[in-house]
């Protein structure tokens, strides 16, 4: 499964899963014009064949465009019972429910789902085909139990690592904020992101930073609290960006043109 992650943050979410047969646009938090210069500047056309908008919690960072991606694309958007009934949608749009801790399919996909904590219903997502397991777990105040069993067997973890908790505390957001931010359904520190990967019983082979904060954290923080635990385990690491896309895994058109 080739992952392109097109922008991560809290201006705005959006990623693409696509397999052999399918492709699912996860979250609708960038502007439709933003989403296909960000394409652009990876020289490619935006997807025209998209099963499903799958919307991971109602927040605007991640659900602002849904309708209008779902319009554009002629797809539902689907999301959790609670996601939908709190997200602002066109009536002509399709609306489609999952139940979290039910799996559901889109073509060869495999969806399954987790609640995990955040000040609105929100889930982790692993996505899995007959040959890979991708995880997206993002927008957590913190790690609950069962979440380190529901991304172990992944091959690439899409993980937040939102804030140094010094940066928050130092930083300019207001009180009532820095606590949003920092408790319990807020965001995932840089070490709490270390920690959930530490006890993992399988690395996976790609991790993927999430959710950077432009303000409460830097790359290079981010990326050192996750290097102490990944050290030279032989998994690679990369960071998601706000403003710039970051693709992943082979180009579909090169495997079928070498007849992968
Ligand atoms: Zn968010
Ligand atoms: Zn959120």
């Amino acid at each position: 499964m080739r992952v392109t992650i097109l922008g991560s943050g809290s201006e705005g979410n959006a990623l693409l899963l696509e397999s052999r047969t399918t492709s699912v646009l996860v979250d609708a938090g960038l502007s439709h014009r933003k989403l296909v210069q960000r394409f652009e500047a990876i020289g490619r056309e935006p997807p025209t064949n998209v099963a499903a908008v799958i919307v991971t919690h109602s927040h605007s960072d991640h659900a602002a465009h849904a309708s209008t991606y779902a319009t554009r694309l002629c797809c539902p958007v689907r999301a959790s019972e609670d996601t939908i009934a709190s997200i602002r949608l066109r009536p002509s749009v399709r609306t489609q429910t999952f139940t979290a801790g039910k799996r559901f399919a889109l073509g060869d996909i495999t969806i399954h789902s987790l609640s995990i904590p955040h000040d609105v219903p929100q889930v982790a997502l692993r996505f899995e085909t007959s040959t890979t397991s991708i995880g997206l777990v993002t927008d957590l105040g913190h790690v609950p139990k069962g979440l380190a069993a529901f991304v172990s067997e992944c091959e690439t973890l899409l993980l937040e690592s939102n804030h140094d908790p010094d940066m928050l505390a130092e930083g300019p957001y207001p009180t009532m904020l820095k606590r949003r931010v920092s408790g319990s359904h807020g965001h995932l520190s840089n070490g709490q992101a270390s920690d959930l990967l530490a006890g993992l019983a399988h690395l996976p082979k790609r991790v993927v930073l999430m959710h950077l904060s432009e303000t409460n954290n830097s790359p290079r923080l981010a990326r050192s609290s996750a290097e102490a635990v990944l050290g030279h385990r032989g998994t690679e690491l990369f960071l998601a960006h706000q403003q710039e896309p970051l693709e992943l895994g082979p180009r579909l058109e090169l495997q079928m043109q070498l007849g992968l």
